[in-house]
């Protein structure tokens, strides 16, 4: 075979396939160059889910007749000209491919006129060249019509979804750029009908960006939602997301910005679940996170469609993030436990601050001391762990009794306090254990007779490549045939049976699966969140003196309002609140 170049019009459909990969991919380029331009309104309108039309209409700068006849060629953008631009880029595009590549694979008109101009210019074009140019009435702004995307593409069009998907990926896109974007009013509107229409708000990030997810994700997902801000020099991170008991069975309500830009990023997921102690795969936050940081920090570069990013500081950032929503949950929950919002007076007030050791549940202070992080700094300068211990224990706690061999009802305060005895158990076991995994005491109890536990052949070789490093957490494992694990020894705080053994390691075949890539407190707070579970016992007569134990040792947890799987451990209702119940106009 003879080695030719390809003619001009194959190499820009195959080069426009990687920008180009369906009709949300089209919108997002456009949008994002609307936006480039300044824009202060932004209106899309999509037709067959964006297969015979897509437009979009902004009220930016516009541009020259000779700068559109350009902006269609290759590799031509007016935002950056060296490569060392890309460090210090604020702009959405800086590749010059988006238009070059819509024009290879649609029918392509842009109509464009700059503030001033006695008239619009506009061109149309295909694959084949520009076909027309003209003028248009003048209106400031740029209108980018796409039609027929990948008519002359049919292998990818066979590619495509169903309308209902491609559809859902147009409106996600929106989505993104009207959450990251909140000073921009935009507007959808697909097949006639409109979607939404958002009004620019160029009020504070945190009423603005509620207001869009009151919009976007409804009202009742946005009334759940919490809001942080946080700064540590050059790094910046606002974030809405959900309240422990707000959680979702999707990740569909989960959006990730970084410098803008929609991304997703397995860092930034990952540190999210983290501030929660709440392990994957169960329960989900709705969140929107922006994280801002110098562009030589991040690099957007490694996918055409720059959907993914890499940090320079994997490992800083997702303590930075993990900690930041960690702390804000823990002060949120002492403010909100209550059954009904305001039922709690706030007796011990709210705390100044969060004491530096609970952020992060899985680092707790003596790895935190050692490890001088980011997040460590920021939360030193707190106070450390007050005295009066969390607002629910009101001395004198009296013990009254169990309900249901679950719940142990206290009075507290002159308030009636119940705790789930079982969430309660799992929580303190949880902190006892990353203790003394953090300062390496683990205590291991081997076992007499060991738990034998029967897995595929591959879970099992699975969990093998983590012998040594569940050594350290305090279990020990080996292997009597392909097939059949073995449990030795475990660590003395908690207590397996076969049924939990065998639990234990199914689970471990698919949570450890990826031994190098997970963070390692990540992997340390999913087996003890996991250990915990399985050690402690639902249904069990408590003594009064234990309970009593319970409670107090309950009260010296980090987070003394959940277990490590987010399930609240108690409820309290203050005096004021009883007093309202019965209707009493003072308070006893
Ligand atoms: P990039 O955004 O990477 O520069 P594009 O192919 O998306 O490349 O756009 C090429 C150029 O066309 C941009 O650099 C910009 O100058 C111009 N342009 C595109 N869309 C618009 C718009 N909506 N308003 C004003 N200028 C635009
Ligand atoms: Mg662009």
């Amino acid at each position: 075979m003879s080695v030719k170049v390809l003619p001009e019009e194959v190499a820009a459909k195959i080069a426009a396939g990687e920008v180009i990969e369906r009709p949300s991919s089209v919108l997002k380029e456009l949008i994002e160059n609307s936006l480039d331009a300044g824009a202060a309104r932004v209106s899309v309108s999509a037709e067959k889910a964006g297969k015979a039309l897509i437009r979009v209409n902004d009220d930016g700068a516009g541009m020259t007749p000779e700068d559109l006849r350009l902006s269609v060629m290759r590799h031509s953008t007016s935002k950056i000209v060296s490569f060392e631009d890309l460090d210090a880029l604020d702009t959405y595009g800086f590749r010059g491919e988006a238009l070059f590549s819509a024009l290879a694979v649609s029918r392509l008109k842009i109509t464009t006129c700059r503030a001033g101009d006695e008239a619009a210019s506009f061109i149309e074009g295909d694959s084949g060249g520009l076909r027309a140019e003209g003028r248009a009435a003048p209106a400031r702004g740029t209108t980018v019509e796409v039609r027929d995307l990948f008519f002359n593409v049919p292998a990818r069009l066979k590619f495509l979804r169903s309308d209902t998907s491609e559809r859902a990926h147009l409106i996600r896109v929106v989505e993104e750029a009207a959450l990251a974007n909140p000073g921009v009013s935009f507007s959808l509107e697909v097949d006639g009908a409109e979607i939404f229409s958002l009004k620019a708000d160029a009020g504070p990030w945190e009423s603005a960006c509620l207001a869009r997810a009151r919009e976007l994700l409804g009202g009742r997902v946005a009334a759940g939602l919490t809001a942080l801000e946080l700064r540590a020099g050059e790094l910046s991170l606002r974030a809405l997301f959900s309240l422990p008991d707000s959680l979702y069975a999707t990740r569909q309500n989960q959006f990730f910005f970084v410098n803008r830009r929609p991304v997703s990023s397995k860092t930034l997921q990952q540190a999210l679940y983290r501030g929660y102690d709440i392990m994957r795969g169960s329960k989900h936050p709705a969140c929107a996170v922006y994280l801002d940081l110098p562009p030589a920090e991040v690099d957007v570069n490694i996918h055409p469609r720059k959907a993914d990013v890499k940090f320079r500081e994997e490992g800083a950032i997702f303590k930075f993030v993990s900690g930041a929503v960690n702390a804000r949950l823990l002060k949120a929950q002492r403010a909100s436990v209550a059954l009904e919002p305001g039922a709690i007076p706030a007796p011990a007030a709210q705390p100044a601050g969060e004491q530096r050791a609970v952020f992060g549940t899985g680092i707790p202070p003596a790895k935190a001391a050692d490890e001088a992080s980011l997040t460590d700094d920021l939360f030193a300068a707190e106070p450390a762990p007050g005295a009066s211990g969390p607002s629910w224990y009101q001395p004198p706690v009296n013990y009254l009794g169990q309900l249901a061999k679950s719940y142990l009802v206290f009075e507290s305060g002159g308030g009636l306090l119940v705790v789930d005895q079982h969430a309660a158990q799992e929580r303190i076991l949880f902190e006892r254990y990353m203790d003394e995994l953090t300062a390496g005491t683990i205590r291991v109890q081997p076992l007499v007779i060991p738990l034998s536990v029967e897995l595929s052949a591959s879970q099992a070789e699975n969990i093998m490549r983590w012998q040594d490093w569940l050594k350290g957490a305090g279990f020990e494992i080996g292997r009597s045939g392909p097939t059949h694990m073995l449990l030795h020894a475990t660590p003395a705080l908690f207590y397996f049976s076969q049924e939990a053994a065998q639990e234990l390691f199914g689970y471990l075949s698919e949570v450890l699966g990826e031994p190098s890539r997970s963070d390692e407190a990540l992997k340390r707070g999913t087996i003890a969140t996991m250990a915990c579970k399985k050690s402690v016992k639902a249904r069990d007569f408590l003594k009064a003196q234990e309970a009593v134990r319970l409670i107090e040792d309950l009260k010296a947890a980090k987070d003394s309002f959940h277990c490590p799987h987010g399930r609240p451990t108690l409820f309290h209702i203050g005096r004021p609140e009883l007093a309202r119940r019965f209707q009493r106009t003072t308070v006893i």
